[in-house]
C-alpha cells in the first residue's frame, strides 16, 4: 500500500511508515531497492520506458523519500537537497538580484554565514530582527521578498508565533499588492512536532541531517512547499545547480524518517524531565526548553506544537562561567561533546566556542549565548540514566 499524499486519513506514525513505499512492482520487495543507475532505458528517441531520464533530474528513491516528506509536512511538493545548507541557499538562489530579506536572529551559524557573506555577493541584502513578531513591519522594504524564520531558536530556544508573522505578511500584501515569502527552518522540531505551512508559511526547510534521518550518518537537506508554481521553480533551479542527494542517502533517510515519531517523542519526553531536573538544581543559572511552562513564549508552544512538546533540544546556563561549561561538557560520559544535533544519541556542546564561535562576542551574548551557555541534543536512550549522567557532571563542577 501507499498513501496517497494530502490524505488526512491516517496519523502521523501511519503515513511515515506507508507514504512514498510502494511495494516493487516487478520482485515484490516490500522495502524498495536503491536504485543506483544514473541514466534510463528510451525505447525511441524522448521516449524513456518509465518515469526516469536521468538521475540528477530525478531517481526512485529520491521521489519515495519525498512523497513521505510531503505527506509529514502537509505540503503538496517536497524537494531533497545534498544538505540543509544546498536546501537554503537554493532559496537564495530563486530571489531576484536587489532583493532584501528580513531575518530572524539567532539563526543557524551556517545560514548567518550564507546571508552575509554569501548572498550579498549576489546582489541580496539581509536585515536580521530580534523579534519578527514585533520588528518585521517596520523592516519591510519595497524590494521585500522573503522573511525568514527560525523556530525554536538556536541555540536559545526562543519560539516565534508562525501565524502572526504570517499574518503581518498578508496584511502587507492586501495594503501594497507586494507578495512576501515566508520561509521556516523546521529542523529544531521536526514535522512530527509542528507543520509551519498550516500556520501559513510558504515554505518549510529542514537539514535532514537532523532528525529527519535521525542516525547521525546522512548529510540531507529538503524543502516543502504547496504552491505548485514555488515547486517548478525550485525544482529548475535544483536540476541547473545539480544540489541532489545519492540515491543511497536518499533511501537512509526515508529509512529514518520511519521511525520519526517514535524517537522524536522519546526524546522531547526526555527532554522535558531532564529540563525540570536542571531548573532545579542549584548550580544552573537559567534553562531554556519550550515545553517549560516558565518558557516566555510557552503559549505559542501550546498553539503550534504538537501537544505541547518542546522537542529534543535544551540550553542552559551553568554556574562557574566557561571553566565550568567546559569541565562539564567533557565530564558527561553519555551526552558526546560534538556538533549537530537530532540522532539517537545524546550529544552536549558549548555554542559560544563550537557552534556559534563565528559570530562576534557582542551580538552573540546580545541573543543569550553566553561562554556558560551549555546546549544539549536529547537521544533516545533511557530517560533515567540520561538524568544521572547530568548528575554526576554536575557534582564535579564545585
Ligand atoms: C544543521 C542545520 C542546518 C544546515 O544543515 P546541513 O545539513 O548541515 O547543511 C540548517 N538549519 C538548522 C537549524 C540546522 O540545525
Amino acid at each position: 500500500m501507499t498513501i496517497e499524499n494530502g490524505s488526512e486519513k491516517y496519523e502521523f506514525g501511519t503515513k511515515a511508515i506507508h507514504s512514498g513505499a510502494p511495494v516493487d512492482g516487478v520482485t515484490g520487495a516490500v522495502i524498495s531497492p536503491i536504485s543506483l543507475s544514473t541514466t534510463f532505458a528510451q525505447s525511441a528517441p524522448a521516449q524513456p520506458l518509465g518515469q526516469y531520464e536521468y538521475s540528477r533530474s530525478a531517481n526512485p528513491n529520491r521521489d519515495n523519500f519525498e512523497t513521505a516528506v510531503a505527506t509529514l509536512e502537509r505540503a503538496k511538493h517536497a524537494i531533497a537537497l545534498g544538505s540543509g545548507s544546498a536546501a537554503t541557499a537554493l532559496v537564495i538562489q530563486s530571489l531576484p538580484v536587489g532583493s532584501h530579506i528580513v531575518s530572524g536572529g539567532d539563526v543557524y551559524g551556517g545560514t548567518h554565514r550564507y546571508f552575509t557573506k554569501v548572498a550579498n555577493t549576489h546582489g541580496v541584502d539581509v536585515t536580521f530582527v530580534g523579534d519578527l513578531v514585533s520588528d518585521l513591519e517596520a523592516k519591510i522594504q519595497e524590494n521585500t521578498k522573503l522573511v525568514w524564520l527560525e523556530t525554536p531558536s538556536n541555540p536559545t530556544l526562543k519560539v516565534t508565533d508562525i501565524s502572526r508573522v504570517a499574518e503581518i505578511l498578508k496584511n502587507h500584501e492586501s495594503k501594497t499588492g507586494n507578495k512576501i515569502l515566508f520561509a521556516v527552518d523546521n529542523t529544531f522540531l521536526s514535522p512530527y512536532i509542528s507543520n509551519p505551512l498550516v500556520h501559513g508559511a510558504d515554505i518549510v526547510v529542514h537539514s535532514v541531517t537532523k532528525y529527519i534521518n535521525g542516525h547521525s550518518d546522512v548529510v540531507m537537506g529538503v524543502l516543502a512547499v504547496t504552491s505548485d508554481e514555488l515547486h517548478e521553480k525550485f525544482r529548475f533551479l535544483q536540476n541547473a545547480l545539480g544540489s541532489v542527494p545519492s540515491p543511497f542517502d536518499s533511501w537512509l533517510a526515508h529509512r529514518g524518517l520511519k521511525t520519526l515519531h517514535l524517537r522524536v517523542r522519546q526524546a522531547a519526553t526526555s527532554a522535558q524531565q531532564i529540563a525540570e531536573f536542571l531548573q532545579q538544581h542549584p548550580g544552573v543559572v537559567s534553562v531554556n526548553y519550550p515545553g517549560l511552562k516558565s518558557h516566555a513564549n510557552h503559549e505559542a508552544v501550546l498553539k503550534q506544537h504538537r501537544d505541547g512538546l518542546g522537542g529534543g533540544m535544551i540550553s542552559f546556563r551553568i554556574k562557574g562561567g566557561a571553566s565550568a561549561a567546559s569541565k562539564f561538557t567533557s565530564t558527561t560520559k553519555l551526552f558526546t561533546l560534538a556538533e549537530s544535533l537530532g540522532g539517537i544519541e545524546s550529544l552536549i556542546e558549548v555554542p559560544a566556542v563550537m557552534t556559534h564561535s563565528g559570530i562576534p562576542r557582542e551580538e552573540r551574548e546580545a541573543s543569550g549565548i553566553y561562554d556558560d551557555l551549555i546546549r544539549l541534543s536529547v537521544g533516545i536512550e533511557d530517560t533515567n540514566d540520561l538524568i544521572e549522567d547530568i548528575s554526576n557532571a554536575l557534582k564535579t563542577i564545585n
